[in-house]
């Protein structure tokens, strides 16, 4: 029997901390309540929003008008499979919480995904990645609700359509699947992951590493940029990088490599798939005037991320977003690249992404 509030505060559910209200609120602890939520918000007509950890998220100061469905599932279960351990995950089960568990059973494949907020239900909906790891590199099942069938639906790793921060759940299937449980294989006794350059200077005369010592290493990587959620700390009161990093064509790249090295900087940039390149977001934020710990009125950039909008204490989603468009803006003026937001943008009338020209 589903418990179903009126009139819920969103903010305090989001790392951000601002928007307004959610009509109904209701919490789904096994798929059956999933399938229940569903079954009310559609036979009264409510628009259904699936809530995780909240840490992706901008909700409108006039917040939402429908039915938001809290993802509580619970439950961790792990098997052999050959070298592998398969794991299932309930959908609401903290991700930091997981990975901790996965790295103490000593096995490997996630470790480098420490210290990001949200929950499992959460991560192959943008393909959550870091420190050069993503969750398409070990996920193996995704089981989610279809909202269309009204039925439990199993989706291979090659049916998410991963890719940069993408997946079908946030690109062409948009609000369609609800995940209620996620697979991952992972491999006992295997090395840790350390490739990335942060992680390589971090152990440079530490050879050989823990798995547990990456984990350990990446939470105090993540600590000191504002992306690790630690009690008191200002900068963490954003949804983590606000922008992706933009990929551009071979041709693109070359003109704007030239363009800048006319102006004397140095383009940073890194392969992407097809042979196209992948750009700093941090680097044209930064280079288009907007630098750590920049002050905006009740909004800002975290003093320790350039990719971080931070909520100064008592801002309001529309500064947020404003502040959004002004970077935006600028970045395109000096650069001509539309910066793409990370974050999803909930009961917003438009969406409050402007269009670059
Ligand atoms: C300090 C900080 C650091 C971060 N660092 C990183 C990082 O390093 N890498 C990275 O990739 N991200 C990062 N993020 C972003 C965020 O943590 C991830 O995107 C996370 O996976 C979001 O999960 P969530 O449960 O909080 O989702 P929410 O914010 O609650 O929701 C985000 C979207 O996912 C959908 N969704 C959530 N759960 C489900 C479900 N069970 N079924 C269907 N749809 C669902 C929601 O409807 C919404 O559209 C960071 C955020 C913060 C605040």
């Amino acid at each position: 029997m589903l418990s179903l509030r009126e009139q819920v505060p969103l903010a305090p559910l989001t790392t951000l901390s601002v928007g307004g209200r959610a009509r109904f609120f209701v919490e789904a602890d096994t798929p059956d309540d999933v399938r229940e939520a569903f079954a009310y918000s559609s036979a009264h007509g409510l628009p259904l929003f699936v809530l995780g950890g909240g840490s992706n998220l901008v909700v409108a100061d006039a917040g939402w008008p429908g039915l938001v469905l809290h993802l509580k599932i619970s439950g961790i279960s792990q098997r052999a499979e050959g070298s592998r351990v398969i794991f299932e995950v309930g959908a609401g089960e903290s991700w930091d919480s997981f990975v901790g568990a996965t790295v103490a059973a000593e096995c490997a494949g996630l470790e480098c995904l420490s210290g990001i907020p949200g929950t499992v239900g959460g991560t192959p909906v943008q393909n959550v990645g870091a420190y050069g790891q993503e969750v398409a590199d070990t996920i193996v099942v995704v089981t989610a609700f279809d909202r269309v069938s009204g039925e439990i639906r199993i989706f291979s790793n090659a049916d998410c359509g991963f890719a940069y921060r993408t997946s079908i759940f946030n690109t062409s299937d948009r609000d369609r699947f609800i995940v209620v449980q996620v697979a991952y294989a992972l491999e006992r006794g295997a090395s840790p992951k350390i490739e990335y350059a942060d992680l390589k200077r971090f152990f440079a005369d530490k050879p050989s590493p823990s798995l547990q010592a990456v984990r350990d290493a990446v939470r105090q990587i993540r600590q000191g940029k504002g992306m690790l959620l630690v009690e008191g700390d200002p900068d963490v009161r954003s949804a983590g990088s606000f922008f992706k990093n933009p990929i551009v064509g071979t041709q693109r790249f070359v003109e704007l490599d030239a363009e800048m090295q006319s102006r004397g900087l140095q383009l940073p940039n890194y392969p992407a798939d097809d042979g196209q390149r992948k750009l700093s977001a941090a680097w044209l934020v930064e280079k288009a005037g907007f630098h750590k710990g920049y002050v905006h009125g009740n909004v800002g950039i975290s003093s320790k991320h350039t990719l971080a909008i931070v909520n100064r204490g008592a801002a309001r989603a529309s500064e947020i977003v404003s502040f959004m468009n002004v970077i935006r803006e600028t970045v395109f003026s000096r650069f001509a690249i539309d910066l793409h937001p990370e974050p999803v943008f909930l009961g917003f009338e438009q969406t409050p992404v402007r269009a670059m020209r």
